[in-house]
């Protein structure tokens, strides 16, 4: 079984369609960590395409957000903003269906979670140390995570515990070798490692192997659809920086 990983697609249907693209006739199945909504213009657009697509996905902060399951005032004055205007935008039927998400999946070797398994809805990986912590929480070799829109492996290289970071090799597949790894494959439509470009993951289960990717995509197009709908400057821009 070959499968598709993607994370925080952020409602940009555009990178989302890029990457199917890109990834296309390479995958049987899509395994989707979170965060289908907020942010990007196209909520529904999102929802509808990733149900066409033989997937399972999990639940994100952003889509709990949107389900006005949080507290939105922990998020910034633009996160607000766009929260409110996607709860507002979901049809019904998409609300329903974001509703039903679980929070973790097992499947065989592998623990998904949107933040970590430790806080599987909030809690960003952001380090090795962070990651390390993380270790005890799952009981399979390897978890794979999304949540902070940064591609990484992060492997524990010794019996003691000690984690250390890989940064994402693009377009070769790694063999993953038994060590526990938390892995990222970053996010498709709001990167944040200063390259704006989709990042989407393939893991191949029999082979036990993983490869991380990017494809460019129209930015200025998605950016357009947001003006259209009055999002906040700041979310516009931050697309084409990949921050
Ligand atoms: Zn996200």
């Amino acid at each position: 079984m070959r499968i598709l990983v993607i994370s925080d697609i952020h409602a940009n249907l555009t990178a989302f369609e890029a990457v199917l693209k890109d990834a296309q006739g390479e995958w049987d199945y899509v395994w989707c960590l979170g965060d289908v909504v907020g942010y990007g213009p196209d909520p529904n657009e999102c929802v509808d395409l990733l149900c066409t697509l033989p997937h399972l996905c999990l639940a994100g902060n952003h889509d709990w957000a949107a389900l006005g399951r949080l507290d939105i005032r922990t998020f910034n004055n633009d996160a607000r903003k766009a929260v409110t205007w996607t709860a507002e935008t979901l049809r019904p039927d998409n609300i329903e269906y974001l509703a039903a998400l679980p929070t973790t999946f097992v499947l065989g070797p592998y623990t998904l979670a949107h933040g970590s398994p430790r806080e599987p809805v909030w809690e960003y990986i952001l380090d090795p140390l962070i990651a390390a912590l993380n270790f005890p929480h799952f009981e399979t070799p390897y978890c794979l995570v999304g949540h902070t829109h940064t591609p990484v492996i992060f492997e524990m290289v010794n019996e003691q515990g000690d984690t250390e970071s890989f940064p994402p090799v693009y377009r070769q597949s790694r063999q993953l070798n038994g060590h526990r790894q938390i892995i990222n494959p970053g996010s498709v439509g709001q990167p944040r490692d200063s390259n704006p470009d989709a990042a989407y993951a393939l893991l191949n289960v029999e082979q036990n192997t993983w490869e991380h990717r990017r494809v460019p995509y129209d930015i200025a197009e998605v950016q357009e659809r947001m003006r259209r709908v009055d999002m906040p400057e700041r979310l516009i821009l931050r697309l084409e920086h990949g921050w």
